[in-house]
């Protein structure tokens, strides 16, 4: 099994490298300028270990697939097995808190929607889960709103906190549990704000998590190294 150094509060925690499980429409206000409907319940998908991607290490666009989009989201890090469990056993496994990217292929996306077809091209593909360090979790009250923005190019293009999430993070991560099981070292990815849009190459890119810190990162130009 290969092992991550995640770094929390400036401290490496190893942990496996495990799934990303996402949650797609978590705020109406984004599902909303997608034309997407409101959830009844959480619109869950993966991303394998092989999508996820340190955000040190930059970004890189798949080519030729049409517009990838930026969505920054809040991410969690577990810490403990998930199984069925309740709110409170949920909170009590979060790890750590980030702040990431789910990359996503839209006109892939579009058109897989259209055909009823599985996501996964437009979603799961190599480095399209891209991921901060992490704040540890002990010490962050999950009543305490948790905000996020992205500026691209010095422009505010995203931001929103964990209030205006349909589905709250400890709810969201009991429900997903009774489905699929939770290890330490996966991450979920909550859903974005509204004001997703195309990257392009060479865009700057700083990734804001509350006041705890502020990531940047740029997209890659030229060749794709993975
Ligand atoms: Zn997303």
């Amino acid at each position: 099994m290969a092992y991550a150094h995640y770094w929390m509060n400036g401290e490496a925690v190893d942990l496996p490298v495990g799934k990303a499980v996402c949650v797609g429409r978590n705020y109406a206000e984004h599902a909303q300028e997608l034309g997407n409907e409101v959830p009844e319940a959480p619109l869950l998908f993966m991303k394998p270990a092989s999508a996820l991607r340190s955000l040190a290490d930059g970004i890189v666009l798949p080519q030729g697939l049409g517009e990838v989009h930026h969505e920054i989201e809040i991410t969690v890090l577990i810490g403990q097995t998930l199984k069925d469990a309740d709110e409170e056993t949920a909170k009590a496994a979060i790890a750590g808190y980030g702040v990431g990217l789910d990359l996503t292929l839209r006109e892939v996306q579009n058109q897989l929607k259209a055909k009823g077809h599985p996501w996964e091209r437009a979603k799961a593909f190599d480095g399209s889960g891209i991921l901060s360090q992490w704040v540890e979790a002990r010490g962050i009250s999950t009543r305490q709103h948790i905000a996020i923005g992205l500026e691209v190019n010095g422009q505010l293009r995203q931001e929103g906190h964990s209030g205006q999430m349909l589905f709250p993070i400890a709810a969201l991560l009991a429900e997903i549990s009774q489905h699929f099981t939770l290890q330490p070292g996966d991450v979920v990815f909550t859903g974005t704000p509204p004001g997703v849009g195309p990257l392009q190459q060479g865009d700057k890119l700083a990734l804001r998590l509350g006041n705890f810190f502020i990531a940047t990162t740029e997209v890659l130009t030229g060749e794709s190294p993975l």
